[in-house]
């Protein structure tokens, strides 16, 4: 290095060194290269995890948004991929260029990066820029050169810049995919919070309760549409009890007498319902008794209308024709199944969660619908139309983001989407892994709205239909013929191929709001799954003999049983499925007794299974719940969501131990929890041997793919390792390595 340069060099070391911390160094530093080398943009990108480059300081450069360089992008990602110094001139005729919208990069005819180097990695790139068409010459290569192993350390020093994005919040992925939309917020108003309130002028009450009557029934009208688009014209039928209470004189002329007696509107409305909500609470009959909760719906639906004429509120959602192009990003605390089926698939893009966890039933259903999910976030700072980015691969939520990054994750989105469509060719092959072994890919189904996704997406049947799902999301117990209408139509959709009935799993986190139930302390090792449906055998038996009728005729039908735990159950049920199936022989309707299989997610069941072989015909591994009940941790709660990892180890060797007690007991095994569809935990499932799976629907394509990669004996190989491994951070990092093998490693990240 000449005289000239050491003292260029001295220069900006000095000035550096004075600086009060490692940001404000890194800041002297590139403006220091700035001034000595007189070019007009000195800028320092920093790796994160994921391997996008991050700008940390620039010198001339835009830096009031985040710069995000997506992995791999650019002239700097090729620096960073080589190792190599990048010196030259017209940057935008190299084939690597990426242009950072907002930047005014395009300006730059000179461009020299040089990569950071810390323990033989890259970590970063300083990279210089020019509106001359001049190239550095090789003292000033050589002075970039030697500031470039300090910088590396400096760099190493900055909080992550990341964390200096604004507005971003964190919680953990429901499911993957990334969104953009509208917060379309999700409020409570409920009756409940109403106090005695009296009115200063009947015949004005009057006129608002005929107005506010009028507005329901169009709202109403307007969300039986949408659940019918959602879940078929049997389940929209159901809304149809809303408007027969508002239609209905009796509840009409209840709450004209409370307004003639001078109550305020809204108190009118509370007495009307709590009058009728009693009425049917008192009946002894589990149906006429859950029309209680309908009544208090319509309470709640009455007041949320009153309320938003009162505010001058918009309406959820507009139908002009602007919102009928809009995303939406469902926004709340507490979402519920009946949230999302209230809205149009199509307009509803993502959901941000307040509370939950990954596992939480919402995140399951928005997985099933291919719909982006971040859970837990706590409570956002959001107005009704804010601008929201979903990340469900980051389990990220960006509030009013800058239009550069939302650039950046369009960017984002249309590679998904690239993706996507690479797999279509894939839908419809057959699972089949690298050295030829078949692996079957059922989906995961409860809804209308995924039936035609499952089919679409090459679906070997439905190897799990949670009929809660249907239960949860309508306003009152479905009758025999509704729910005949609603098993039929799946089995009609997907014709010889298999349908697994999961028996109603209601109960713990997923209450039915209209059947009153008692408090329970832990509710989710209390009445759930089957010991709900033993306890309340009408509502059993209404659901048994609506499959058996569903399935007649057909062969392919299983029922599978929820959270069973002891052989008094598996008793219970199976005499009550005989019995079913001879009232309905002696009906004249020739029904047939299904195969009948067992969740295995209560851990103390993988015990019982030699005892119940002969009385069994398959078990499906629930590892949502299994991962629950076996690591202590609620699959709902955001305060230990951390710590649910279906890559713990203990997960891992109990699947294994399932696998053997099944193949020793000649049972049927599949898979069906979320863990299906985690990349890593594949290739391990595969490696145990487990060769049937059932996933979301959007997920089958992806991991269709990476089945075709895998090596059965590397998949064994694999799974040696990962058994003396006793963290699932260090199980997480020896799968990614396998990954990484893969040239479409990137599209597998975010599955786990
Ligand atoms: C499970 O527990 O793994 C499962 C598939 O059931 P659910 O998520 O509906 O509880
Ligand atoms: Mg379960």
């Amino acid at each position: 290095m000449s005289f000239d340069s050491m003292t260029r060099l001295t220069q900006i070391v000095r000035q550096a060194v004075s600086a009060a911390d490692f940001s404000q160094q890194a800041q002297a530093i590139v403006d220091g290269i700035s001034r000595e080398l007189d070019v007009d943009v000195c800028s320092l990108y920093k790796l994160d995890n994921d391997q996008n480059l991050l700008l940390v300081s620039s010198h001339g450069l835009a830096n009031a948004h985040p710069v995000i360089i997506p992995k791999g992008e650019g002239l700097v990602g090729q620096v960073v991929e080589t190792g190599q110094v990048i010196n030259i001139v017209h940057p935008d005729q190299h084939p690597a260029y990426f242009y950072v919208p907002d930047s005014d990069e395009a300006q730059f005819q000179s461009f020299c990066g040089v990569p950071l180097i810390q323990h033989a990695l890259v970590v970063g790139v300083l990279v210089v820029q020019s509106r001359q068409v001049t190239l550095l010459d090789a003292e000033e290569e050589a002075l970039l050169l030697t500031l470039a192993s300090h910088l590396a350390m400096v760099l190493n020093n900055l909080p992550s810049p990341q964390l200096q994005i604004k507005n971003l919040y964190k919680g953990v992925s429901g499911a993957v995919g990334i969104a953009i939309g509208h917060a379309l917020c999700r409020q409570s108003e409920s009756l409940t919070a109403v106090a005695p309130q009296q009115s200063q002028n009947v015949s004005e009450e009057k006129i608002s309760w005929e107005a506010l009557r009028a507005d329901t029934l169009v709202d109403l009208q307007r969300e039986r549409q949408l659940i019918e688009q959602g879940m078929g014209e049997g389940m929209a039928a159901l809304m149809d009890a809303y408007q027969q209470f508002l239609l209905d004189p009796g509840f009409a002329s209840h709450l004209a007498s409370c307004l003639d007696q001078g109550s305020a509107l809204p108190w009118a409305i509370k007495q009307t319902v709590d009058y009728f909500a009693e009425q049917f609470l008192a009946i002894d009959d589990p149906y006429l008794q859950a029309r209680h909760e309908d009544i208090i719906h319509l309470g709640d639906k009455l007041y949320q209308i009153w309320h938003r004429s009162l505010s001058g509120q918009v309406q959820q959602l507009e139908s002009d024709d602007e919102d009928a192009d809009r995303s939406y990003i469902l926004c709340g605390n507490l979402l519920s199944v009946s949230d999302i089926i209230s809205l149009p698939t199509a307009q509803l893009a993502g959901i941000v969660c307040g509370d939950g966890a990954a596992l939480s039933h919402i995140a399951v259903f928005a997985n099933a619908l291919g719909i982006p999910a971040v859970m837990g976030v706590g409570e956002l700072p959001l107005g009704q139309h804010d601008r929201i980015i979903v990340d469900g691969n980051r389990g990220e939520v960006l509030v009013n983001p800058s239009n550069t990054l939302i650039a950046e994750y369009r960017a984002l989105i249309t590679e998904q989407r690239q993706f996507d469509r690479q797999l279509e060719s894939l839908c419809h092959a057959p699972a089949i892994t690298q050295d030829g072994q078949s692996v079957i890919l059922l989906a995961n189904s409860g809804l209308q709205a995924d039936i035609q996704p499952g089919l679409d997406h090459g679906a070997d049947g439905i190897g799990l239909y949670r009929t809660e799902l249907p239960f949860m999301a309508l306003p009152s117990l479905p009758t025999e013929e509704e729910q005949l209408e609603i098993y039929r139509q799946v089995i009609e959709a997907y014709g010889d191929k298999p349908v697994c009935f999961r028996l109603l799993d209601i109960g713990g986190d997923k209450p039915l709001t209209y059947l009153p139930v008692n408090r329970e302390e832990n509710p989710a090792l209390g009445l759930r799954g089957i010991r709900f449906l033993l306890a309340n055998e009408l509502i059993l038996k209404t659901q048994l003999r609506a499959i058996l009728r569903a399935a007649q005729g057909r062969e392919n039908i299983q029922v599978l049983l929820p959270m069973l735990t002891t052989t008094c159950e598996l008793t219970a049920l199976s005499e009550l499925l005989d019995v079913e199936v001879k009232r309905l022989v002696q009906e004249g309707q020739p029904a047939t007794r299904p195969a009948l299989g067992v969740m295995v997610e209560v851990p103390g069941v993988v015990s019982m299974l030699p005892f119940w072989k002969k009385r069994i015909d398959f078990i499906s591994i629930g590892s949502n719940d299994l991962s629950q009940y076996l690591l202590a941790v609620d699959r709902n709660n955001p305060l230990v969501a951390q710590t649910y990892d279906p890559l713990h180890p203990a997960v891992l060797l109990e699947i294994q131990r399932i696998v053997t007690i099944a193949e020793d007991c000649r049972l049927p095994v599949s898979i069906c929890g979320e863990i299906a569809s985690n990349p890593i935990a594949m290739f391990l499932l595969i490696g145990m041997g487990i060769r049937r799976f059932s996933m979301s629907a959007s997920k089958i394509p992806v991991m269709k793919r990476l089945i075709s990669l895998i090596d059965t004996r590397e998949a064994e190989k694999l799974l040696r390792k990962v058994n003396s491994l006793d963290t699932a951070e260090s199980i997480r990092a020896l799968g990614d390595t396998a990954l990484q093998v893969f040239p479409e490693y990137d599209h597998f990240l975010p599955g786990y």
